[in-house]
């Protein structure tokens, strides 16, 4: 599996909000898509999965989808909870703040179709790829999500505070699927650990309170990627996880490519204990 980063930042930074491609074709929130990818690049994004409905994750699609409009090919797929579907027209694609692309060029054959799903569902995908919901603990309707190819799995948390029914799930998950080895866990830090209540009240992570998340899991725990740091506690958040969790770290930033296979992690652009 493919992982690239298009943007891992919880505020901005040179406009990179949340977005991980998967083998080019499967967007996982879409906080950031032209500021990264060429128009080709974009043109061979068919699925879109967001985790809420917060603007840091669907920040790109409108100008995504002007930049795809009249391509010939099929919809791209946007698969969401339903109210976080029902937030995207009617907040940002409401044909005042953006034209709406789920009825352009036509309801019928539009640029992008909105897909609603449901928590702890399988859904398959086209390329031999699949993606299992998971619930997560955010303000307002939240969801994470296990990505899949043939064995390997990776999750991606979204935006998330402490959150058993998160780890519950993942816990069935793996029961119900022995033959998938979960590689790695995409997961939010977004404030250093002394401002804990603040993180707690907006139903976010630190370093600390990540570390105790991790306690839910059960074996020899995959490796960690860290995303939606805080642009300005970048430093310390860094400082206080490598000190907390240990090696098998990364450290999310935005252009970086890595490959997941049973075999492990690699980057292109790091070395777990940076
Ligand atoms: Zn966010
Ligand atoms: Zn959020």
């Amino acid at each position: 599996m493919k992982l690239q980063v298009l943007g891992s930042y919880g505020g901005d930074f040179k406009g990179r909000f949340p977005a991980f491609l998967v083998n080019n074709t499967v967007l996982m929130d879409a906080g950031t898509i032209g500021t990264a990818l060429t128009l080709e690049k974009q043109l061979e994004i068919k699925t879109i999965l967001l985790t809420h409905h917060h603007i840091d994750h669907m920040l790109g699609i409108p100008f995504f989808s002007d930049a795809i409009y009249g391509n010939g090919s099929s919809p791209v797929e946007i698969f969401a909870l339903e109210s976080v579907n029902k937030n995207l027209k009617s907040h940002l694609l409401n044909d005042v703040l953006w034209p709406d692309f789920t009825a352009l060029p036509s309801r019928e054959n539009p640029t992008i179709r909105c897909n609603n799903i449901d928590l702890n569902t399988e859904y398959n995908l086209p390329d031999g790829l699949s993606f299992t919901t998971l619930p997560t603990c955010h303000i307002g309707p939240s969801c994470g999500y296990i990505v899949c190819q043939d064995d390997v799995g990776l999750v991606y948390s979204g935006d998330t505070g402490i959150c058993k029914p998160f780890w519950t799930s993942l816990t069935t998950f793996r029961r119900e699927h022995p033959s998938v080895s979960i590689q790695a866990i995409i997961i939010e830090c977004s404030f250093p650990s002394n401002r804990k209540s603040f993180a707690v009240a907006t139903r976010h992570l630190t370093p600390e309170l990540l570390a105790g998340e991790f306690e839910n899991w059960d074996g020899e725990r995959p490796d960690i990627m860290i995303f939606h740091m805080k642009p300005k506690y970048m430093a310390v958040i860094e400082q206080e996880i490598r000190a907390l969790l240990g090696d098998r770290v990364w450290m999310l930033r935005p252009d970086e490519e890595y490959s997941i296979t049973r075999d492990g992690i690699r980057s292109s652009h790091q070395t777990p204990d940076r």
